[in-house]
Formats: C-alpha cells, sequence, structure tokens
C-alpha cells in the first residue's frame, strides 16, 4: 500500500486526513508496544532506502532548489540520515530499557521504575531547507520510540515531497507512515489532529500558530525553529583564521541552514579585514558561482527577492558590501546569490532584526567580550552561538554569560553533527529537542511505575492515626 496524498479539494481534506489519522490509531492501539526487533528492522529499512535512493533525491532535491550541491546533499541530508537511522538501532535496546529508580526507606519494600512507552500517533511538519534530513530524522526517532507516524514535508520542495511519499510508501504501510502533500492550508488541517506529538520545524512565526493549534488538543509538541545564530571572534583568535570555516558555515546551501552563522562581532577595528578574508575563502570554496554546481540556489524567486532587499536596504543605509564576483548572464539561474558581506549595517535594518537564512553576512564590530554578550542577550535567544578563541577559558566565560539551544566552539554547525547532543531552541528559536536518545525520548513516554507486594507496611499510615503513624512522620522529615 503507498502513503496517500490529501485531496486538494478543501471539502475533503480535513476528513480525509482524519480518515488517515485514525487508521493510524487503531493500528497502534492492536500494537501498542512494538517489538524493538520490529523497530531496528523499520530504521535499517530507511537507512537501506537512502542508500538506494540517493541519487533520486540529490536529483529531487536539486531540481527543487534549482540546483543543488549533490556533495552537500550526499552528506548534510542522505549521510545524516543514514548515520542517525544506524546509531538509532544500535542503541535502541538501552534506551528503551525500563530504568530502575532508588525507593526512599519510607515506601520499602516495592520496586520502583520507568517504562518507556511509545506516546502513540505523531505528526511530523518539515521545512524546504533540509527537506530529506528534517523530514526523515525526525521520522527516525519516532520509529525508534514505536510510533505511528504523519509526515508533512513543504510545499517549496515538492519533487523531493513526492520522492518521500513514494519511498516511504513502498516501505510502510499507511497506517504506519503515512506522508501528507499540500501547503498551508493543508498544514493548517495537519497541526489541528490530536496528535500524541507534534514535531515542528520551520519559522518562529509559523511556530506560534502551531503551538497555538496543539494547545487546542493538548499535544504536546516540538518546535525547532530559527532565529539570528550570533558567532562572536574573541581578541586573541586571527579573524583571518576565523573567516575560513566561518565561510563555509556561512555559505553552505548558500547560508539556508538553520544553524549557519547569521552574523558575526569581530573585535572593533577588523571588520574590513575579517569580511575582505569571508570573501576570498568563499571564492576558494566556491570559485565562479555562476557555474558552479557546488554552491546551491535559493529556493524561490520570493525569497530571492527577499534577500536583494535585504542588501539594498543595507547599501542605502551607507554598510560597505562586498561581494564574490558573479556573472549573472552565464548563470542562467536567476536565483544564485552571490556570498556577501555587509559591514557595520545599521541595526535597525531587516538584515538586523530578521533571521537571514541565505548567504549574506553582517560584520560588527565589538569591544570587548562583555559587550559582545550584552549585544547577544538584548535579543532573542538564538538556536545556535558560535565563540572563536585560543582560549578554552574565555569561550567557556562567553557561554556562561549567554543561552543559546546549543553551541560551538572555534567552528560553527558541527555540534548538530554529534549523535548523542540533544538538538534543539530555546525561548524564540523553539523548545524541546532531538537527535540520539534525546529524539527517542521526544517521543516517548516516561512512564513512572510502583511496584509494591501484596502487602505494604504503608496501609499502617491510616486512619485513626497514632503511634505508627507518629513514627512514619518522624521517618519521613527526618
Ligand atoms: P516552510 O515554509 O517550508 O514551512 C515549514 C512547514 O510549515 C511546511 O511544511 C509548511 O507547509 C508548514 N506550514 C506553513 N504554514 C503553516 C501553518 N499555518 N500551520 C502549520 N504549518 C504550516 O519553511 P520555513 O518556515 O520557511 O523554514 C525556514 C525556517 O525554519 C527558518 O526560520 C529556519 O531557521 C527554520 N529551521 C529550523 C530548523 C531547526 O532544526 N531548528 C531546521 C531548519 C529550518
Amino acid at each position: 500500500m503507498t502513503a496517500e496524498t490529501v485531496s486538494a479539494d478543501p471539502a475533503t481534506k480535513p476528513s480525509r486526513l482524519d480518515a488517515i489519522f485514525k487508521r493510524q490509531k487503531a493500528a497502534f492501539e492492536a500494537e501498542r508496544h512494538r517489538r524493538l526487533e520490529d523497530r531496528k528492522a523499520d530504521l535499517k529499512k530507511i537507512e537501506d532506502m537512502v542508500k538506494a535512493r540517493g541519487e533520486a533525491f540529490a536529483a529531487a532535491i536539486d531540481a527543487d532548489f534549482g540546483r543543488r550541491s549533490a556533495a552537500e546533499t550526499a552528506i548534510a541530508e542522505a549521510g545524516f540520515t543514514i548515520a542517525t537511522a544506524k546509531h538509532s538501532r544500535q542503541h535502541l535496546e538501552r534506551w528503551a530499557a525500563p530504568k530502575k529508580k532508588p525507593v526512599p526507606m519510607t515506601m520499602a519494600p516495592g520496586n520502583a521504575y520507568v517504562r518507556r512507552e511509545p506516546k502513540g500517533v505523531v505528526g511530523i511538519v518539515a521545512p524546504w531547507n533540509y527537506p530529506m534530513q528534517l523530514a526523515l530524522a525526525p521520522l527516525v526517532a519516532a520509529l525508534a520510540a514505536g510510533c505511528r507516524v504523519m509526515i508533512k514535508p513543504s510545499e517549496f520542495t515538492p519533487r523531493t515531497g513526492e520522492l518521500l511519499k513514494e519511498a516511504l510508501g513502498e516501505l510502510f504501510s499507511e497506517d504506519h507512515v503515512a506522508v501528507i502533500e499540500g501547503g498551508p492550508d493543508v498544514a493548517e488541517a495537519f497541526c489541528a489532529l490530536p496528535f500524541d506529538h507534534l514535531f515542528y520545524t520551520g519559522s518562529t512565526h509559523v511556530g506560534r500558530l502551531v503551538a497555538r493549534a496543539a494547545a487546542e488538543n493538548l499535544t504536546p509538541v516540538t518546535l525547532e525553529l530559527g532565529g539570528k545564530s550570533p558567532t562572536v571572534i574573541a581578541p586573541d583568535f586571527d579573524v583571518a583564521e576565523a573567516a575560513k570555516t566561518i565561510a563555509w558555515g556561512k555559505f553552505l546551501n548558500a547560508g539556508q541552514t538553520c544553524v549557519a552563522p547569521d552574523y558575526v562581532l569581530a573585535p572593533r577595528g577588523s571588520q574590513q579585514k575579517f569580511a575582505e578574508a569571508v570573501i576570498e575563502e568563499a571564492g576558494r570554496m566556491w570559485p565562479d558561482v555562476a557555474e558552479n554546481g557546488d554552491y546551491t540556489a535559493i529556493v524561490s524567486e520570493k525569497h530571492h527577492a527577499r534577500l536583494s532587499a535585504m542588501v539594498e536596504e543595507a547599501k542605502s543605509a551607507g554598510a560597505t558590501v562586498l561581494q564574490a564576483p558573479f556573472d549573472k548572464a552565464r548563470a542562467g539561474n536567476t536565483r544564485i546569490f552571490p556570498p556577501t558581506v555587509v559591514v557595520d549595517p545599521p541595526l535597525e535594518i531587516k538584515l538586523m532584526t530578521e533571521e537571514i537564512f541565505g548567504p549574506v553576512l553582517p560584520v560588527l564590530g565589538h569591544d570587548g567580550m562583555s559587550e559582545a554578550a550584552r549585544f547577544v542577550n538584548e535579543r532573542d535567544r538564538p538556536l545556535a552561538l558560535y565563540v572563536y578563541s585560543k582560549n578554552k577559558q574565555t569561550a567557556r566565560r562567553f557561554l556562561a554569560r549567554t543561552i543559546s539551544g546549543g553551541a560551538a566552539v572555534n567552528t560553527p554547525m558541527l555540534h548538530l553533527s554529534v549523535e548523542d547532543l540533544p538538538f534543539g531552541g530555546v525561548g524564540a528559536s523553539g523548545q524541546g529537542a532531538y537527535h540520539g536518545e534525546y529524539g527517542f525520548l521526544t517521543f516517548t513516554h516516561e512512564r513512572a511505575v510502583f511496584e509494591t507486594p501484596a502487602w505494604h507496611p504503608s496501609r499502617l499510615i491510616a486512619p485513626p492515626y497514632g503511634k505508627v503513624f507518629e513514627f512514619f512522620k518522624k521517618l519521613q522529615t527526618g
């Protein structure tokens, strides 16, 4: 049976969604505790599918973006998904095992433990920027936990969405995994379903709507949102050296990465040197972006126009704009946006008030790490934060003064590839986390159990209260 597409007819959408949801619910009731062997087989099927269809996914994502580096798709989508599925398979027995807890003397004798049980039927809403990884990695976590899953891919990457539907439809019955294609109207109806958990990745604006819809059903949510991830260079770190990895992190996927460095705070006076080094580094990694198959395009005309308008606004405001050489005529692709660095933009313009989500990097000067921390703390809590320093203590002190979903020192983004670290935001950049055991727990209900023998001394702590009660009270309060 193949996974189902929901009809474009508005009158039928909610009822068809509802029908799939009910079938999944019934299937879950019939198999509340999917055997670990079966879950591992589910994950292995995903691994094998991604290996077999790697090129097809690369082609679909390339077509959706207008150009997507096949190498970046191989590591950041397919490779990432395979690694996460394998890791979950290898650790599943340990994650799923009941966790024994100590019993206080006043409650003895007895056994206390936590049963890790699947939550039930869960929804996953995925964005377009890594359309394979951000649909399949949460799916892996949900299947590892033993859940039934409905996935809603982004309407901006329809070919990838279709391929996901076809590929997953071959592996799973619709009452186990269903892919629901459609735009914001379908997404809205999807988020209104009374899921046992809703996992959303996308913008902060839509995240609020999703949280509101989930609240109606008291559905727990994970919100993997975006924001402006700062990168701070300490005075002891050579800015030209920092530019090498920052350029990579910023221009990978043409900046359309949730954890890409959004802006840089460099020691005052070094902004221009840093900006020039970033452009030079970008030119080394992605020479001739017009025709370079490894330089990804912007996902839509609308997104491209937004980035152009942001840079124009910066120019009009008097900021210096440095851009990698770009021969538009040769590009034959209207959605290529060359690597761009903006030096000292005013703080009120869009570049400094909205998440950029493209290959444009503002750089501002700071007068020391305390001032840099203040700058970060005056803004929304970011998804990621990067600090560059030769001194571990300087970096750690900076982390202690700030808050972010995750962080990395002397590199951008790599924290998300360490499977055992939780990945998620805080405040405006999201809530909840996944990856590794954290992903398994996101889709797991931790059920508290206390087993007592047929006769338990607690029976003595009952009215009429007397000497035994007084003795118990003393024991309890020490
Ligand atoms: P998008 O436009 O593809 O939207 C994401 C999903 O939300 C889509 O499936 C869409 O159909 C759905 N959606 C749209 N309107 C909706 C509604 N009213 N109710 C429910 N769902 C709705 O993607 P986007 O939002 O442009 O994604 C980019 C954003 O995502 C950036 O802010 C980025 O930082 C963030 N992001 C975060 C992470 C993370 O892991 N934290 C990862 C990738 C992207």
